[in-house]
């Protein structure tokens, strides 16, 4: 086949690049997945098969300059062809992190699973928006009702709970936090920020919250910062005195953001205090679940969300938790009419006033059909899949944290039992933990030689005494071996690159 259908059209229209015929297109996407099938099959396979030791099969570490020298060039005079996107296909995936691989521990999502893999293939060729109904009626009907049933979950049951679907949690969190400023005061969609808004947050609060306050004109000086105790929760008694801090430094305060699992150390803030505050002062009460939240699926954690259902508005992540595919957001509500009501600009050339024309309800226009993909994961594995998934990933954390306990030559970081599924800690091989400038370089340097050496990936944070590991136990694969391996890595990486 010579045919090409890719690569950028000039005018006039290069040879090279003929219009293709319509009956050609079937059998052109055919032979495509046939060919890239095993290619994406073997991917999976060689990252997941493995027997007593973890394959080295991460993915190289590169530089962007070794990277660059890879890729083909971005502006071919003439198109490579089907056969170039396979050659680049087949390069790009040998040349990336592998996150089926047991040892991606680096970040707060890690693989998906087949399922996951064939509902992109079912948004890719549907190819369309989910922003009104006539152009995809049943993705929207999906959208609405998996946004009811994941609105139970968190015990909204009234009978216009529901959400919408974000593309990422920036725009969960900045949706959130602009309608709880229309809520506060419905005429800033006409006048703009009349009054000195801010949003109140913890300590360890996710940065998007500071980015959406920088979006919504509020600035980095309206997100008002709230102290967390030992555990990394929420200050209750600091709460109270920022918020009465806040409104006496003339402050209008629009919501107060509580954290359901810290991105660092997963901590939970506890919501049932954060709720009685915000109702003395008549505020808004977003809750960030965007990675803790899908603790709620397990019976023996769930009461780490005990008062979400009195929250006005909640942020979650299945992407992240739960393995389905990235992108996958949802921001849910006691009543989801507030979404129109708050955010729609009436734009009539789009807009004919239906029921499902869900786009309406969120401030942007084009949008992803993400909901399909929780919806088809809940079918597929169920409400105990999901448990199971989550109590399974727990205890691996559990194990891994007590390893760690055991040892002089680690130290934990936070609390324990950790109350998420990420474990902090330090290494260091003479068991001196007190300069931070040392702890840093040796985490960077043990954290470096372990993706060398095709292993782990685990990431770090910014501590108490300088920067610690910060390891994320969330795959299946993940199991007692698995995190009793790394130790084991840690140490053997630890020995040689001692200071
Ligand atoms: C990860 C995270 C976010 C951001 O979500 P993305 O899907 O990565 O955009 C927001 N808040 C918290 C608490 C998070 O852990």
């Amino acid at each position: 086949m010579t045919r090409t259908c890719c690569g950028v059209y000039h005018d006039p229209l290069p040879s090279s690049c003929p219009a293709m015929a319509s009956s050609a297109v079937a059998d052109e996407l055919s032979s495509l997945l046939t060919t890239l099938l095993p290619v994406v099959v073997e991917h999976v396979r060689g990252a997941t098969a493995h027997g007593d030791t973890i394959a080295p099969t991460i993915g190289p570490a590169q530089t962007p300059a070794e990277l660059t020298e890879l890729l083909a060039p971005v502006s071919p005079s003439t198109g490579l062809g089907v056969e170039g996107v396979v050659r680049e296909f087949k390069l790009i995936l040998a040349n990336s992190v592998n996150t089926w691989h047991p040892g991606f521990l680096d970040k707060l999502y890690a693989l998906t699973n087949p399922v996951g893999v064939a509902l992109e293939l079912l948004l890719a060729v549907l190819n369309t928006n989910v922003h009104v109904y006539t152009v995809l009626p049943a993705l929207l009907v999906v959208e609405t009702h998996v946004a009811q049933a994941y609105a139970r979950v968190f015990g909204m049951h009234g009978a216009h709970a529901g959400g919408l679907t974000f593309p990422g949690g920036l725009y969960a969190n900045l949706t959130a936090l602009h309608m709880a400023r229309v809520l506060h005061d419905q005429t800033v969609r006409t006048g703009g920020n009349q009054g000195r808004y801010c949003i109140v947050c913890s300590e360890h609060a996710h940065y998007s919250v500071e980015q959406a306050a920088i979006l919504m004109g509020l600035g980095k000086e309206g997100v008002v910062r709230v102290a967390v105790d030992a555990a990394g929760s929420m200050d209750l008694a600091d709460l109270e005195r920022k918020v009465v801090g806040a409104v006496a430094a003339g402050l209008e305060p629009i919501a107060v953001v509580a954290t359901a699992g810290t991105t660092v150390y997963g901590a939970f803030d506890n919501l049932a205090g954060v709720r009685a505050c915000c109702t003395k002062h008549r505020i808004w009460m977003h809750v960030d679940g965007l990675w803790g939240g899908n603790m709620v699926w397990s019976a023996a954690h769930q009461h780490k969300l005990a008062g979400a259902e009195l929250a006005d508005l909640v942020t979650l992540n299945p992407h992240k938790m739960l393995g389905v595919p990235t992108t996958c957001l949802f921001l849910l509500v006691p009543d989801r009419r507030v979404l129109p009501a708050l955010n729609s600009l009436l734009a009539g050339y789009l807009f004919h006033g239906e029921d499902y024309d869900l786009a309406d309800g969120t401030l942007a226009c084009g949008r992803r059909g993400d909901s399909v993909k929780m919806y088809l994961a809940w079918v597929c594995y169920g409400n105990a899949g999901f448990a199971a998934r989550v109590d399974q990933a727990y205890a691996s954390a559990v194990h891994l944290a007590d390893l760690v306990r055991g040892k002089s030559t680690f130290l934990l970081v936070g609390p324990y039992p950790p109350p998420c599924l990420q474990v902090c800690f330090y290494h260091q091989p003479d068991g001196e933990f007190g300069a931070a400038e040392r702890n840093l370089a040796t985490t960077r340097r043990i954290a470096k030689q372990l993706h060398a050496l095709g292993k782990f990936l685990v990431d770090y944070a910014v501590g108490p005494h300088g920067e610690f590991f910060r390891v994320v136990v969330n795959s299946p694969f993940v199991d007692r071996q698995v995190v009793s391996q790394l130790v084991a890595a840690i140490e053997h990486a630890g020995a040689s690159v001692q200071a």
